[in-house]
């Protein structure tokens, strides 16, 4: 039988290929202007950094973690996200000392073992960006900033911002116990999911999706209601510095990180033509994480964009994506001669710069031409008997029609100026 892909995984093909690798060119280049600079951190980890780093509470760590005893019998897991690898690295190459503010961005793919569905996949991408050493609200609003951009340049529409303050150390116990107490009266209401975790994570309840769970949310005690005063301040900075950059927000008390390590600013990005999944990114402040995989306390904010999901959406938006043909010049080779010939030119125009492929099969003209309509190639340059007795090249131009002679040792230039043009 023929083996296939992995469930939950997929090909990227060359077809698809441009649109992906436009979208990392935006990423790149708008955090560029940003100051975030690319780190590249293992596919692995050692299975503790997510356990402490995502934590055991979750679903990802409870469930959906690759986690395997390599042959020295260590655990090791495949990163199901980014922070806590970069958290790691940063702490580990202590890239913090003499440092002022610290800014990574990451593109890569992820791994978690979930039920797969259009825009959930085992095996997805994410671009993400994190920044170390600041606590202020400036940072904050200016992280959301670049993810709002980044969004705008690549031209995705229906985009909502959901923000949220989910308190810190101080303030959010006392809000913790009074939800734990209000799940317990309505635990008959409750998916098996929150049921089983309403004493543990009891946050994530706010966030589930099912219905009964949705409804029992709607009364149940609101974490706004609870902020101290300093994390009240902070949030209202945060929303003010989004004001002043004319970025528009949904305050919504249900995006949550139910993690202690995680504090203050949470947000999401939704946008439309998704379905379901409609979440394209989402990051928050995690000021006590750098302590919880044991280093120096760093306060630290993030985020992390579903690639997948922007694509799915570009896609279902119609947005134009620039594209180019895989090569703009076919060398058609007419009989064995031509070959020596044709490689040379075809290295010279390489050389200037040029996308050229060549005929490798010894087929005739019409079986050439056609793989060239195929290629998108706006040239075609031929090579057979006469050419090589004149040492001239005939250059067709397949959207006029138009042929001409040019001689060899001019194609490169004469191609270089029709090509610019
Ligand atoms: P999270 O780390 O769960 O907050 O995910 C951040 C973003 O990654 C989400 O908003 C999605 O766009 C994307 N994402 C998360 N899980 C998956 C998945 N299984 N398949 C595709 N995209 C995903």
């Amino acid at each position: 039988m023929q083996i296939q892909s992995p469930k939950g995984t997929r090909d990227i093909l060359p077809s698809e290929v441009q649109i992906w690798q436009w979208v990392e060119e935006t990423a790149r280049s708008v955090f560029g202007t940003y100051g975030y600079q690319e780190i590249r951190t293992p596919i692995f980890e050692s299975t503790d950094l997510f356990v402490r780093g995502v934590g055991d509470t979750t679903d990802i760590v409870e469930k959906e973690m690759y986690t395997f005893n390599d042959r020295g019998n260590r655990s090791v897991s495949l990163r199901p996200e980014g922070t806590a690898s970069v958290v790691r690295a940063m702490l580990q190459n202590r890239l913090m000392d003499g440092a002022s503010v610290l800014k990574f961005y990451y593109i890569g793919q992820m791994f978690r073992y979930d039920r797969p569905q259009a825009g959930r996949y085992r095996e997805f991408w994410q671009v993400g960006i994190e920044a170390f050493g600041a606590d202020s609200p400036a940072i904050d609003a200016e992280i959301i900033a670049a993810g709002h951009q980044f969004f705008s340049t690549l031209g995705i529409k229906d985009l909502t911002l959901h923000l949220n303050s989910i308190g810190d150390p101080a303030c959010r116990p006392k809000y913790v116990e009074d939800l734990t107490a209000y799940a317990k009266a309505h635990l008959d209401e409750l998916c098996g999911k929150c049921y089983a975790r309403h004493e543990r994570n009891p946050m994530r309840i706010l966030d589930c999706k099912e219905s009964g769970c949705r409804a029992v949310v709607a009364n149940a005690p609101l974490l706004s209601n609870y902020l101290c005063d300093p994390c009240r301040e902070n949030f209202d900075m945060v929303k003010c510095y989004l004001d002043g950059l004319e970025i528009d927000y949904h305050e919504d008390p249900y995006i949550v990180r139910g993690l202690d390590y995680y504090s203050r600013t949470a947000f999401e990005f939704t946008a439309g033509g998704l379905g379901a999944q409609n979440a394209i990114g989402g990051g928050g402040r995690y000021d006590y994480l750098a302590e919880e995989i044991g280093g120096a306390s760093t306060p630290g904010i993030g985020f992390a964009l579903g690639m997948d999901r922007i694509i799915i959406a570009l896609d279902a938006q119609d947005v134009a994506v620039p594209t180019s043909a895989p090569v703009d010049v076919y060398l058609s080779v007419l009989g064995d001669a031509a070959m020596p010939i044709a490689l040379k030119l075809a290295q010279d125009l390489r050389e200037n710069g040029i996308k050229t492929d060549l005929e490798f099969k010894g087929r005739g003209l019409r079986a050439q031409m056609r793989t060239a309509n195929k290629l998108n190639a706006q040239y075609v340059v031929m090579i057979g008997e006469d050419e090589i007795n004149s040492a001239a090249a005939t250059v067709r131009d397949m959207g006029s029609g138009d042929q001409q002679s040019v001689a060899f040792e001019q194609l490169p230039e004469v191609m270089r100026e029709k090509i610019d043009r």
